[in-house]
Parts: structure tokens; sequence; C-alpha cells
């Protein structure tokens, strides 16, 4: 498995399944050769959780993270829209890498949290075809097989991917909609909506309280006002409005 490419295909036929209680032998140090080598020519998908925390943790808005940091390949080959982690242009090194490691290790992404774990996730789960972790080894990473052996679940736990499995599971069943599969790309107001409700808070905010949207509908004046300051409850509102603006 080590070095080929990691497509669903391989992921399927070639990666033990694991489960929560299934242990793995792994360690991650700056003492190690390949101390932060993860951190370059990589695709690091971000999703609308972690833009959250890291334009927190930066205390700039959403636009200029979104601006400044990231990818958007909306194409036509690419018709579930991404925001991807922007590489530095010539080292390929991921912005936030230092020296020391990790600068905004407190809110890093949630793939940087799993690696090097995995999740296979089916459209539709049943007891046969269910989601399962699975390892991911690349040569560059010489961390395995080192250090402590631990479980699936005392890792999730660790890394703090509980907080971001909450917050990320709208986010999640909007991915899986079956309009992806159709041959139909959203209209641009749509995509624009999509954009601005999953990723650009700040801006959306401003669509909240700065236009009309407030008068067209009936919504408890408790929760609007909670909005307003925090970004998180402002995200747990915009998914299922989403789902319904864009889907029906
Ligand atoms: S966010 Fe941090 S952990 Fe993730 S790739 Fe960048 S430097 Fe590495
Ligand atoms: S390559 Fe692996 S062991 Fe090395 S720093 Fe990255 S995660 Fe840690």
């Amino acid at each position: 498995m080590s070095g080929e490419a990691l497509t669903q295909e391989t992921i399927l036929r070639a990666c033990p399944r694991m489960g929560p209680d299934d242990s793995f032998t792994f360690e991650c140090s700056p003492s190690f050769d390949c101390f932060t080598r993860c951190c370059s020519d990589v695709s690091i998908v971000l999703t609308p959780y972690d833009v959250l925390r890291l334009k927190r943790a930066l205390r700039i808005d959403s636009s200029e993270f979104l601006d400044d940091y990231t990818l958007s390949p909306f194409t036509k080959k690419q018709p579930i829209p991404v925001v991807l982690l922007r590489m530095h242009p010539e080292t390929k090194e991921c912005p936030f890498v230092t020296a020391q490691g990790c600068s905004v290790y407190a809110d890093r992404p949630w793939a940087c949290r799993m690696y090097p774990l995995g999740v296979a996730e089916p459209k539709n789960p049943s007891p046969a075809d269910h989601s399962f972790h699975f390892l991911i080894r690349e040569n560059v990473c010489h961390g395995h097989d080192r250090g402590r052996s631990c479980t699936v679940r005392q890792w999730l736990v660790e890394q703090g991917i509980e907080e971001y499995q909450m917050m990320g599971a709208s986010f999640r069943d909007l991915m899986l909609h079956d309009f992806w599969d159709k041959d139909e790309a959203l209209t641009p107001e749509k995509m624009d909506m999509y954009y601005m409700a999953c990723f650009d808070l700040d801006r959306f905010r401003r669509f909240i309280f700065e236009t009309r949207f407030l008068s067209l509908f009936l919504v408890d004046e408790a929760r609007v006002e909670a909005w307003r300051p925090d970004d998180a409850e402002l995200l747990v509102f915009a998914m299922p409005g989403l789902h319904f603006s864009l889907f029906g």
C-alpha cells in the first residue's frame, strides 16, 4: 500500500478496515527526520468548520482568509465545490508550517488532525457497507510502528475530532446529497450562496443582518441574536437553510 496513490478503489481493495477498538502504533516527533515533510505538497480539503477555526485563530475576516490562504477550484470537472488550503506556489509548503512545526496547531484542519488515519464513508450505509477507518502509509512519513499503540477511538479523542465531526455533520450530509451524482451544476447564484454560507461566514453574517433576509422569515429573535457574535451558531443555522435553498 505504501507509495500507492490513495483512490477510493485502492482504499476499498488494499486498506485493512479498522473499527474504533482496533489499534495502530504511531508516533510523530520533531526529532524525526521527516518532521513537517507531511506539510508540503499535499491536498488539504477544508471543511466549513476548518475555515471558521483558522480564520478565528488568525483573527481575520473569512473573506480575507479565503483570498489569502485557499483555492476553490469550481470547474465542470469538479462539480462538488471544494476549498483547498493553498500551498506555496514554489516551495509547495503549507502557509502555516514553520521549522518548529504547525503554527496553527490548536486550530489545525480536520485532515491534519486525522493523519495518519483516513475515513471511508459509503453514501448509503448499511450493515454490510458502513464507514471504516484505515491507516494512511506514505513513504514520506517515518512515524509508523514507532512509539505507543493507540486505538482508533483514543486517537480521535486525543486529536479533538469529536467537535469537528459534530460541527461537520450537516456539511457531510450536504456533500453526500444525490444532486452531486446528477450531471447538473449549481446555478452561479446558488454556488455563491453555498460558498458564502459554508465558508465565507463573515460575509454571510452581513447578508443576514444587513439585507432584507430577516424580514422574509419568521425566526426566533433570541436565536438571531445568538448568530450575531458567534460563528459556530451561525454555521449551525446556515446548514439546514442552505440544504433547503440548494436542493428544495
Ligand atoms: S495546517 Fe499545520 S499540520 Fe496542517 S499541513 Fe499546515 S502546517 Fe501541517
Ligand atoms: S511525516 Fe509523519 S512522523 Fe513525520 S512529522 Fe509528519 S506526521 Fe509526523
